[in-house]
């Protein structure tokens, strides 16, 4: 056995050169051959690619809540929800079970007519729609609309921690409905959303 003595570098292992590309990632996501397991569904074409790539991560629990910063040895005054105060913020915490992820998803609950579970990780709330006795091209809808309330569950969050703008549940909330109805009516091209 020998050991380089190069230093060791981070190879993006889909180019010949090593080298990242969104090209290359996108040709992951449609084949659906990154190296987890995500979910039994595949990835929907219409959804943004920074929204897949952002709920990848988060099923990973790979975002950076401040738990993951602290863990990687950034320093923090406090690991504590910046919104409620309350308890530590993981990916579980922020994106399901604060008041204001919690009040989000009711919302979303009621619009989908489905009670969500605010116990759920993330990714089981997400997994949960397979589960929904609906066709297919209902729960897809709603799998949809689920990756885009996460979606703007993390954004309000960053927009008060790095902007000091605290939005409404309200503004949260539609702009979940605005960007579902955006993405399948125009990506998706789906005639049966009006
Ligand atoms: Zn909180």
């Amino acid at each position: 056995m020998s050991i380089s003595q190069e230093e060791d570098k981070w190879n993006w292992l889909e180019e010949d050169n090593g080298k990242y590309s969104s090209k290359s990632l996108r040709g992951l996501l449609e084949n659906n051959r990154l190296p987890v397991d995500l979910n039994p569904m595949e990835w929907l074409r219409w959804i943004p690619l920074k929204v897949l790539c952002f709920v990848w991560r988060a099923r990973l629990n790979r975002i950076a809540n401040k738990v993951l910063l602290q863990h990687r040895g950034v320093p923090m005054d406090s690991v504590e929800c910046s919104s409620c105060f309350g308890e530590i913020e993981d990916t579980k915490h922020v994106l399901v079970k604060c008041p204001f992820a919690r009040t989000v998803w009711g919302r979303i609950g009621e619009w989908c007519g489905l009670e969500i579970d605010g116990n759920l990780e993330f990714r089981d709330l997400l997994d949960s729609t397979l589960c929904i006795n609906q066709p297919t091209a209902k729960k897809r809808t709603i799998y949809t609309i689920f990756m885009a309330t996460g979606w703007a569950i993390w954004k309000a969050r960053n927009a008060f921690i790095f902007n000091g703008v605290r939005l409404s549940v309200e503004s949260v909330v539609d702009g979940v409905m605005v960007s579902t109805y955006a993405w399948m009516k125009f990506r998706a091209k789906r005639k049966d959303v009006t």
